[in-house]
C-alpha cells in the first residue's frame, strides 16, 4: 500500500471571528467560541484512507502538513514510526519542533492509525494494545451554577471552571450549588501576567474547594514558578496543553511538577507520541488528562483510543456544547452515557468527516487575546493592558469579580 495523496480541510468552527475574545457562550462557558479546525485526509492507492486533526494555529499547521506531504507520497502508510521520523528529520533545520511541527505530525500521525486500523479490520485502540476501559470519564464546563446542574443531570461528575478573575467565588458558587460529590477542576490557563505569588494566594485560597486539579497555575515557560505554586499549594497540579511533543512535558514531569498530564492530541505529535507521553506519566505515577479545549472532533476520537488503551487515565475534556456545527462535521458522533464516552468498535479511528459540511465553513482567524470584557484588544491605559505583561493583577481582586 502507498500513500497517494494528502488533503487538507481548513473551517471556521463557529461564527467568524470578528475582533477579540469571543463572547461567553451556552451556559456562561468562558472559552473562545469560533476556532479553527483542520482535518488531513491521508488517500492510498489501495482504497483506505485516513482522517486526521491538526491544532496549534490550524492555518500556519495547514501550511506545515502541505510543505510535508512531498516526504510522505509514495510511502508505505503502515510504516508509521518511519515516516514520523522523516518528518522529524526533515523539520530540524527550522529550529526546535514547536506546537505547529508537532501539530503537523499529529494530524498525519493519526490518519496513518486510522488507515492501518481500516486495513487491518481493527480499532485503533486494538492496535495500542487493546483495551483497559470501555468507557472514558469525561468533563465539561461551566462558569454558572445553573449550568453546571445542568451538566450533572444529564450524568456529568466532573466540571472545569477557568480563571483567574473571580475564580475563587466562581468555584464557591459552584461548589454550593453541585455540592460535594462532583469534582471541580479549577484552570487559570498560565497567562503571562499572572506571577508565581499571586499564583500560590489563589491557590492556597481553592485548597478550601478539594479541586480534582488546579491546571496551568503559571506561564508554560515559567518552571521555577510552577515549582513555587507546588511547594505552597497543597492541590494536584496539571500542565502539558500547550507543549508539543513527548520533550514538551517530559520536563514538568521529571521536575515533578505536576499529577496530571494534559497534552492536546492535535498537537502532540500524534497518537504514538501521546502514549509515550502516557508512559513516561505511569513512571512518575502521574494521570493523564487530554486537553480538548481547541479540538475538534477528530482528535477527540483519538483521544479515546488512547485512554482506552493506557493504564493513567483520569478523565477527558468534553467541548460537546460548544458549536451545534460538530453534531454535523463528523459521522458518526461519538456516544455519550452518563458522563462517560463510550471506547467505539469500529476499524481505524471509527469517524469520518462529512466534507460537504466543512466547506459549509470556510476559516476566517482564530487568533484573539484572552480575558478582555471589553472586547478590545490589547490598548495600553485600558483594562486590556494586562494582556501582554504587567508585573502583578489587581491583588484585591484575585478572589472577587473585576468589573
Ligand atoms: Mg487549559
Amino acid at each position: 500500500m502507498k500513500i497517494r495523496e494528502i488533503q487538507t480541510f481548513l473551517m471556521q468552527a463557529g461564527p467568524p471571528l470578528e475582533s477579540g475574545w469571543a463572547p461567553a457562550g451556552k451556559g456562561g462557558m468562558s472559552t473562545a467560541q469560533s476556532r479553527q479546525w483542520l482535518f488531513v485526509k491521508v488517500v492510498t492507492d489501495e482504497g483506505f484512507t485516513g482522517i486526521g486533526e491538526c491544532s496549534g494555529w490550524p492555518r500556519v499547521v495547514d501550511t506545515a502538513v502541505k510543505d510535508l506531504t512531498p516526504l510522505l507520497l509514495g510511502q508505505d502508510p503502515t510504516h508509521i514510526q518511519r515516516l514520523w521520523n522523516r518528518m522529524k528529520v526533515a523539520m530540524m533545520g527550522h529550529g526546535m519542533t514547536g506546537t505547529v511541527g508537532y501539530g503537523a505530525m499529529a494530524g498525519i500521525e493519526m490518519a496513518l492509525w486510522d488507515i492501518k486500523g481500516k486495513a487491518l479490520g481493527t480499532p485503533v485502540w486494538n492496535l495500542l494494545g487493546g483495551k483497559v476501559r470501555d468507557r472514558i470519564r469525561a468533563y465539561a464546563h461551566a462558569s454558572r451554577p445553573q449550568y453546571a446542574l445542568d451538566l450533572v443531570q444529564r450524568g456529568y461528575t466532573a466540571i472545569k471552571t477557568t480563571g483567574p478573575s473571580g475564580i475563587v467565588d466562581k468555584v464557591g458558587a459552584l461548589r454550593d450549588a453541585v455540592g460535594q460529590s462532583v469534582d471541580l477542576i479549577v484552570d487559570l490557563h498560565g497567562p503571562p501576567w499572572l506571577a508565581a505569588a499571586d499564583a500560590v494566594a489563589i491557590g492556597r485560597e481553592l485548597e478550601q474547594f478539594k479541586l480534582l486539579f488546579l491546571e496551568d497555575p503559571v506561564a508554560p515557560e515559567d518552571l521555577r514558578g510552577f515549582r513555587r505554586v507546588r511547594d505552597a499549594v497543597q492541590l494536584p497540579l496539571a500542565a502539558g496543553e500547550r507543549h508539543g511533543g513527548l520533550w514538551g512535558v517530559r520536563n514538568l514531569l521529571v521536575e515533578g511538577l505536576v499529577d496530571v498530564i494534559q497534552p492536546d492530541t492535535g498537537r502532540s505529535g500524534g497518537i504514538g507520541q501521546m502514549m509515550r507521553m502516557a508512559h513516561l506519566a505511569e513512571t512518575f505515577f502521574a494521570f493523564f488528562a487530554p486537553h480538548s479545549g481547541s479540538l475538534g472532533p477528530v482528535a477527540e476520537y483519538a483521544a479515546v483510543h488512547v485512554l482506552a488503551a493506557i493504564p493513567n487515565t483520569l478523565i477527558l475534556e468534553r467541548f460537546g456544547d460548544d458549536w451545534e456545527g460538530r453534531q454535523r462535521v463528523v459521522t458518526p458522533l461519538l456516544d455519550i452515557q452518563d458522563g462517560h464516552i463510550i471506547v467505539p468498535d469500529r476499524p481505524g479511528l471509527g469517524v469520518d468527516i462529512v466534507e460537504g459540511e466543512i466547506t459549509k465553513h470556510p476559516p476566517s482567524g482564530n487568533v484573539s487575546i484572552p480575558g478582555s470584557p471589553t472586547q478590545q484588544a490589547y490598548e495600553a491605559g485600558t483594562f486590556d493592558e494586562h494582556s501582554y505583561f504587567q508585573a502583578r493583577w489587581r491583588r484585591p481582586s484575585l478572589s472577587g469579580h473585576i468589573e
